[in-house]
């Protein structure tokens, strides 16, 4: 069964289409018995109002079981962001400084291995290293940075970089792209973060990160990534003021890039923390997604991206209690323990500085799952 109208449910219901109820439970049938989802139906989907919203995140769960098992899963790991200066200025962006803004970071050597250091006597198996784009870093910066973290944390997963700051270290080195990915994987680089994604249509990020390489060029990088054995998170920043349209756009990038190298290790919705951002105190951008939107925003995802095995639900970005919500929704996995986190901070959030497991384990229980934990690459552990 396939939808007639190509305009949104809004319009379906606005004509009082009898068959609304009809065509949604036939398409969800349809995607519970394997059928891919079209870009439109996806788009409809978005657009669902009202009480329908459970009925769209049961069909999202229903998948989730199937696909990815009753585990909740989550990754113990801590972010040691090097540097908060960035030449570049993104709308969105409430973390980065300029020179001669107060509360500047650059992190040395000493600073990162003692961060490294402690991680590891924390048990972390993951460490991310996400930063700003620092005038002076250069390919090398970023493997010598991998480098002094594998030498203070011996056998953590480095879970670094994102296309932005390949395309920048490969500017700055006048390199390849290609090169850069390399010296990083040798540096000890395990998988690449799929940010700075944001939104994949460039009328978009032209409107909220000007300076950001376009859509081409993110798909590239992370294909790059991908054929030289560097698996990567796929990532959505959502609520700024995109249209469903854009959102679908960017879903169905990701779902063709999976299906062409089967490199994504999951799905990280990134609900947009509006309050310190640039974006919204001059008044162009909205105040974030609500949470009808972020909750079809996970269901949707489970149900059009077919190739994914995992959908993460970012408590950071949802707060707790949405996020969990988010594991009935089609998610199966909560993301990190986090023991430092500064980039949603610096944007206005509260309380993302760390999530105990056992306060994972209560929120999987509640609804009836079981927290188990994961590396990065999604092997459980016993
Ligand atoms: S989002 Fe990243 S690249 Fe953009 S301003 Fe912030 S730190 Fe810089």
């Amino acid at each position: 069964m396939r939808w007639i109208y190509g305009a949104g449910c809004a319009i379906l219901r606005k004509a009082g289409c009898e068959g609304f109820m009809v065509q949604l439970k036939e398409l969800l049938e349809d995607v519970a018995a394997g059928h891919r989802l079209t870009s439109r139906d996806a788009l409809l989907l978005f657009g669902i109002r009202g009480r329908d919203v459970w009925d769209v995140a049961a069909a999202a769960d229903a998948l989730r079981q199937e696909k990815a098992g009753d585990a909740v899963t989550y990754v113990r790991n801590q972010n040691i962001n090097v540097t908060n200066l960035c030449v570049n200025a993104c709308g969105f962006c409430g973390f980065s400084k300029k020179p001669g803004d107060e509360g500047i970071y650059v992190h040395d050597r000493t600073a990162i291995v003692k961060k490294a250091t402690l991680a590891h006597k924390r048990g972390v198996t993951e460490i991310c290293t996400v930063s700003g784009l620092h005038p002076d870093f250069t390919a090398q910066s970023y493997c010598d940075t991998y480098r002094w973290i594998r030498e203070a944390a011996p056998g953590v997963h480095i879970h670094a970089s994102n296309p932005m700051e390949v395309a920048y270290a490969a500017k700055k080195s006048r390199i390849s792209t290609e090169d850069v990915l390399v010296r990083m994987r040798d540096a000890g680089l395990g998988s690449m973060c799929g940010t700075a994604a944001e939104i994949l249509v460039d009328r978009v990020r032209r409107k909220i990160c000007p300076q950001k390489i376009s859509t081409k060029e993110w798909v590239r990088i992370i294909k790059e990534a991908h054929n030289l054995g560097i698996p990567t998170t796929a990532t959505i920043m959502y609520g700024h003021g995109e249209t469903d349209s854009d959102r679908v756009k960017h879903l169905a990038i990701l779902r063709e890039i999976q299906d062409d190298t089967d490199g994504f290790t999951e799905f990280v919705p990134l609900s947009f923390i509006h309050m310190n951002t640039p974006l919204y105190r001059q008044g162009l951008a909205c105040a974030g997604a609500t949470g009808r939107e972020d909750l079809l925003m996970v269901a949707v995802s489970r149900l059009f991206l077919d190739n994914f095995k995992n959908i993460q639900v970012s408590w950071v970005k949802e707060g707790v209690k949405l996020a969990q919500l988010g594991l009935l929704a089609g998610a199966n996995d909560l993301g990190g323990t986090m023991f430092e986190e500064s980039i949603s901070k610096g944007a206005g959030a509260t309380n993302t500085d760390y999530l105990d497991p056992e306060e994972m384990r209560r929120i999987a229980g509640d609804i009836g799952r079981t927290l188990v934990r994961r590396s990065t690459l999604y092997e459980l552990f016993p």
